[in-house]
């Protein structure tokens, strides 16, 4: 989503500004930032204490910061570096063009309303890409207030933006030749709950794939189980819906989820993925995992571990939990010291690591349609492509394959990505 945001701000600081390389070289640099978890922020100040260095050589340069932590810690980021011009919050977007102007003109500026009603929910922006692969929000904000979780604070009420709004900059990417679209949001699962006339996901993606039938791949990103209805689990019987589903569980405790706040019990959860698979039998379930949750005991971690055998994911996220400012769990009782649950997570990561190693070995010999992006970081002679569901493939490409998509038969599974060769159209006939 930070990925989604930079991008509109550089559509929005275009063309008076360019994209860079490098803050030795740029006359403005924005740091986009997360507050999920609590070590972003110290990245964020101590990267600020870098930027300064930068600043007092150069003489001059605007430094802004945007995202959840501005959001988050405010005015108070003047104070510890006053070296910064401008602060901008998850809303605050459309208004960077203003303060970078101001900025110039010697002004320090802030945007840190949360508002019901984002300017950027209406207004559609022309993102500029060489890419095959984009990213597109369809919604704003969460209203499901998880206990640990800050991202009600920072960005605020969920609001969907109207189709149309959303159609505008597909159609502007698709122009451009992108023909994989990731469509984003906290729960994109609530996608057009408070719209009027109130629609939903399914519709979005079904007219979207009749209005821009080029499109071959489309995901949406991150479902949650609450809302997740069977229109939503009845787009993957749609070719273009890539095999991947994100449906974070968080933890496989009843008793853990109900304090957490997440309103599913784990039967709930495994009657989607049943359902979802009777669809697609080959959906990829990614997941993210919270451990050592406020009161959670050694035997509740141990249904996190039961749950990802159960599920059989493909790839998990997980974290140590982390107390944020705001959050209920701040003030839960939570006896179990830190280093107790990196213990876990590190036994939960381990048993993950084996069975996405057997998921991989299992698409040995299958033939996956795969979109090339770029060269492969380890072999610059190689390129780089992704499955449907998701898994980075290298193969000996031509550089001229990159942005398309082409079968590869998948010929041996490493630790981290596969290694394929391209299937010429007509070698099965
Ligand atoms: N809206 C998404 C997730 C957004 S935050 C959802 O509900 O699934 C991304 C992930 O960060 C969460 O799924 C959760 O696993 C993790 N996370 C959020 N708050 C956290 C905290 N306080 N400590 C540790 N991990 C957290
Ligand atoms: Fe946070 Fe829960 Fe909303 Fe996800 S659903 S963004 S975890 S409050």
């Amino acid at each position: 989503m930070n990925e989604a945001d930079s991008q509109r701000a550089a559509a929005l600081l275009w063309p008076a500004f360019e994209p860079g390389d490098s803050p030795e070289t740029a006359d403005v640099v924005l740091i986009n930032t997360c507050s999920v978890r609590d070590k972003p922020q110290q990245k964020l100040l101590s990267e600020l204490g870098r930027l300064r260095r930068i600043k007092e050589r150069k003489g001059s340069m605007i430094i802004g910061i945007m995202g959840c932590v501005a959001q988050q810690m405010k005015d108070e980021i003047f104070k510890r570096a006053p070296w910064v011009d401008l602060v901008v919050g998850p809303d605050g977007i459309d208004d960077i063009p203003q303060l970078v102007a101001e900025a110039q003109q010697g002004q320090h500026g802030a945007s840190l309303r949360l508002l019901r009603h984002a300017p950027s929910l209406d207004r559609s922006v022309e993102v500029k890409t060489q890419r095959s692969s984009a990213l597109v929000n369809v919604m704003k904000g969460c209203d499901k207030f998880c206990t640990y979780c800050i991202v009600p604070y920072t960005r605020g009420r969920e609001a969907s933006r109207p189709p149309h709004v959303v159609m505008d900059e597909i159609h502007n990417l698709v122009q451009q030749g992108v023909f994989d679209i990731t469509l984003l949001g906290q729960n994109v699962t609530a996608y057009g709950n408070d719209l009027s006339p109130r629609t939903n996901l399914n519709t979005l993606v079904t007219n979207i794939l009749k209005e821009a039938p080029s499109i071959q791949r489309i995901r949406f990103i991150t479902s949650h189980p609450m809302d997740t209805k069977d229109d939503t689990l009845e787009l993957f019987a749609l070719p273009q819906v890539a095999t991947y589903f994100h449906l974070p569980l968080q933890a496989g405790s009843d008793r853990v989820l109900k304090t957490m706040g997440r309103g599913y019990t784990f039967r709930q959860y495994m009657d989607i993925v049943e359902k979802v698979r009777k669809i697609r039998p080959d959906v990829a379930m990614a997941s993210d995992f919270i451990v050592g949750f406020p009161g959670e005991t050694r035997e509740d971690f141990l249904q996190t571990m039961d749950a990802i055998e159960t599920v059989g994911y493909e790839g998990i996220f997980s974290f140590v939990y982390s107390p944020r400012p705001f959050t209920k769990a701040a003030g839960f009782e939570d006896p179990i010291p830190r280093a107790e649950k990196l213990v876990w997570l590190k036994e939960l990561q381990a048993r993950q690591n084996e069975i996405t190693q057997q998921k991989f070995a299992d698409m040995v010999g299958t033939v996956q349609p795969t979109i090339i992006e770029g060269p492969s970081s380890r072999d610059p002679n190689e390129m780089m492509g992704r499955t449907s569901c998701h898994k980075v493939v290298n193969l000996p490409l031509p550089k001229s394959a990159i942005g398309t998509m082409i079968d590869v038969r998948i010929t041996e599974a490493m630790s981290n990505s596969l290694r394929g060769e391209a299937v010429a159209p007509d070698a099965d006939q």
